[in-house]
């Protein structure tokens, strides 16, 4: 089933947003000094529209910290009086988005952990009945494009229709470099679906680090993505939450000084948007085949070791024999070529055969 979004183009709402369009600050308001240094120095950027923090923050375990709740909210009234910012807050229940709203914040944001669940955003949207604020809706930590869309429709049937989809990656058990795997192509799909959705990225989320930031909102860029939103913090060594993502308001103004915004009025604009889409989306897939491929070559070695311990022999014909049957078989299924698979499989079976031999050639050197 096509999504069915009514969207108001964010020019309408924040007239004389730069592109692209840039949220941060704190990962979570902690006190009201952090609060108004930390947007001080975002406002004296001049290239931020929105100031971001958390007030109710969801942890994974009880007793961290969990954001300093109601009393935070005036700071961020001073916030947007001081240096005209916007201001912006996750809200997770109906009672937060009605405390929001009460001391005036502009734009309200759902959370990865509540936009997994229908019941929450249900509530939420209920809630924001009647008020057409801005929601920016984050993507659910495990890489389901349709309970996104699922959410930003429970919010739109709402009467939201000033909407705004955050990509900040997507949970996986994998080790990766990342903290929350990017998946680029989840957003492009949805952006593919919702083609007047705009979609900004969160690089902070999906980097867990800052060293990898800027490549990071980069690559969104490249993908055309309406905006960032970056975590940023007067200190980040002492922030209470997420203290190894959030940049310095200095360290974001370099990274938005290097970042290269892309000529909106190239005649090929369209043309290359797509092909860097469509590459991006192969790196990606590439970058899994290796996990796969390496992870494959460890349980080999797992396998082989067993097979020694058990005096088993390393090649066994029937085994082979069913992998090569069964790998062709599932490739054809999938539309891939018959003697493609075969090589495949061959090539395969030689290194993990050439991987059990050296495992016994190793015990048996050392016995
Ligand atoms: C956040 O923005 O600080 C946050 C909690 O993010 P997410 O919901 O993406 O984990
Ligand atoms: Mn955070």
């Amino acid at each position: 089933m096509n999504p069915n979004l009514t969207i108001t183009p964010i020019k309408e709402w924040l007239p004389g947003i730069k592109r692209p369009l840039v949220i941060s600050g704190p990962c979570a308001a902690e006190t009201e000094e952090q609060v108004l240094q930390t947007a001080r120095g975002i406002a004296k950027l001049n290239r931020v529209s929105v100031f971001r923090a958390g007030v109710w923050k969801p942890r994974t375990r009880p007793n961290a910290f969990e954001g300093a709740g109601n009393k935070a909210l005036p700071w961020l009234r001073q916030v947007k009086a001081e240096t005209g910012l916007l201001t912006a807050v996750e809200v997770a229940r109906a009672e937060h988005v009605e405390e929001a709203l009460k001391h005036g914040i502009d734009i309200l944001w759902i959370g990865a952990r509540t936009t997994v669940n229908p019941f929450s955003v249900q509530e939420i949207a209920e809630a924001l009945k009647g008020t057409n604020v801005p929601v920016m809706v984050k993507n659910p930590v495990h890489a389901d494009v349709q309970l996104w869309i699922g959410a930003l429709e429970r919010v739109n049937q709402a009467g939201i229709t000033k909407l705004i989809a955050v990509h900040r990656g997507f949970y996986t058990s994998d080790k990766t470099q990342y903290r929350n795997i990017p998946r680029w192509e989840i957003p492009i799909e949805l952006q593919t679906l919702c083609p007047d959705l705009p979609v900004v990225c969160d690089p902070s989320h999906i980097c867990g680090r800052t060293d990898t930031l800027q490549a990071v909102a980069q690559k969104a860029l490249d993908l055309n993505m309406a905006g960032l939103m970056i975590e940023s913090h007067i200190h980040p060594a002492s922030a209470l939450s997420d203290a190894a993502q959030q940049l310095t308001p200095d360290a974001l103004g370099s990274l938005l000084n290097a970042l290269s915004v892309r000529d909106v009025c190239s005649e090929n604009k369209a043309f290359t948007d797509k092909l860097e889409s469509l590459r991006l989306i192969i790196d990606e897939i590439d970058e899994n085949i290796v996990r796969n491929l390496a992870h494959r070559m460890a349980v080999v070695g797992q396998i082989g070791e067993y097979k020694q311990d058990n005096n088993v022999t390393v090649f066994q014909m029937e085994r082979w024999l069913e992998i090569l049957r069964s790998r062709i078989a599932s490739g054809v299924v999938h539309g891939l070529d018959e003697s493609f698979m075969k090589e495949l499989c061959e090539l395969l079976h030689k290194e993990s055969i050439r991987r059990q031999t050296a495992i016994l050639e190793v015990r048996n050197r050392n016995l």
